[in-house]
């Protein structure tokens, strides 16, 4: 991709975990001109924009991408791509409030889409979840992308919403729309209040460990350069109007993911502590990728073991800072 099409790209929530991943990823692998618009939650890393804006291929914008007047501001050149990260992401915060879910993944999607239909872009990749599916029991099958979406937190409720705006946008006005559901991300980058990230503060200063109810609840981990490179292989060849499942192939027991993480960390296992289950928890997400890899070709390249170890040391290296 280096030295390859100079693509125009815009990039929502480019401040956060994985769009802040993507970013890096596309200044160091492509020569791509990239925006990002970021309202800069809590979640977002406002070191990281201000060190970004030397980089003549990246400009960066404050905005809500709900907000019209924001958007606006932003739409002030034609993009090859919006590739739309964007979004209020905490379960738990949702489980509190979901009024900024509602607005920011279902309102800013809509107006998106809307700047969509005038033609703002030549195309938009709009990153969802595995969680719109809903939960597996351990015997089910893999989620594909045809399966239903069964909702079961507002959080992932608010994303199966925009999901389905975006696939009405394309069913109705035809524009140029592809949807990403990936599994749990894990990196650098990623905010403390999530499961690893948490593990690893608490670690650290000797801190008790929270696992929800029995701790036997299974996630399917996903290194977060691997979903990058993944989007940056849609971006290149997605077809339009299509869903791909992106997937890390590593199904682990929460449990399972806490021990090996004091084991990295040579910490005691007896800093866990079993709480009382989270609301609406689901049990099981897998998500099936043999479309992405049959049809674009995209391979996994990391391992989970030493992606880990990575994700380690980088919050330790980082403890303490913007996070
Ligand atoms: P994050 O919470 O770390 O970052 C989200 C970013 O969006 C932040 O920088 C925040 O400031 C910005 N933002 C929030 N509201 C905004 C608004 N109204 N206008 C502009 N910017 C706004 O999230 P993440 O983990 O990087 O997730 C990125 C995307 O990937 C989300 O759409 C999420 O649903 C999806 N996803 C994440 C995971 C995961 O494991 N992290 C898994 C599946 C899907």
């Amino acid at each position: 991709m280096k030295g390859g099409r100079s693509l125009n790209l815009l990039v929502t929530g480019g401040a956060g975990f994985i769009g802040l991943n993507f970013v890096h990823y596309l200044l160091e692998n492509t020569s791509y001109q990239i925006t990002v618009i970021d309202s800069m939650t809590y979640a977002s890393h406002p070191d990281e924009m201000q060190a970004l804006t030397s980089n003549p291929r990246f400009r960066f914008k404050k905005g809500n991408i709900a907000d019209k007047n924001d958007l606006n501001a932003v739409m002030d050149q034609q993009y090859e791509a919006i590739i739309h990260f964007a979004a209020e992401s905490h379960v738990d915060n949702s489980i509190q409030n979901a009024d900024d879910f509602i607005q920011t993944n279902i309102v800013g999607t809509y107006e998106l889409l809307q700047h969509l239909k005038t033609g703002a872009a030549n195309k938009m990749i709009h990153v969802s979840t595995d969680e719109v599916y809903g939960t597996l029991t351990p015997a089910q099958q893999p989620f594909t992308e045809l399966s239903p979406l069964s909702p079961n937190n507002p959080y992932s409720a608010t994303k199966a919403s925009s999901d389905l705006l975006v696939r009405a946008y394309h069913e109705t006005f035809n524009l140029p729309l592809v949807t990403t559901r990936c599994s749990n991300n894990f990196g650098p980058f990623q905010n403390k209040e999530k499961f690893i990230p948490t593990i690893i503060y608490r670690a650290l200063l000797n801190q008790k460990i929270p696992i929800y109810g029995d701790g036997q609840q299974i996630r399917d981990w996903l290194f977060v350069e691997d979903h990058c490179k993944a989007i940056a292989l849609i971006l290149e060849k997605g077809t339009s109007g299509e869903v791909y499942n992106i997937g890390g192939g590593n199904e682990r027991k929460n449990v399972d993911v806490v021990k090996r993480i004091l084991e990295i960390m040579g910490k005691s296992e007896k800093l866990i502590e079993f709480v009382s289950d989270r609301i609406g928890h689901d049990r099981r997400y897998a998500i099936d990728s043999t479309k992405l890899q049959s049809e674009l070709g995209w391979k996994q390249t990391a391992s989970f073991d030493q992606s880990l170890v990575k994700t380690v040391e980088w919050h330790v290296n980082n403890f303490g800072a913007s996070l």
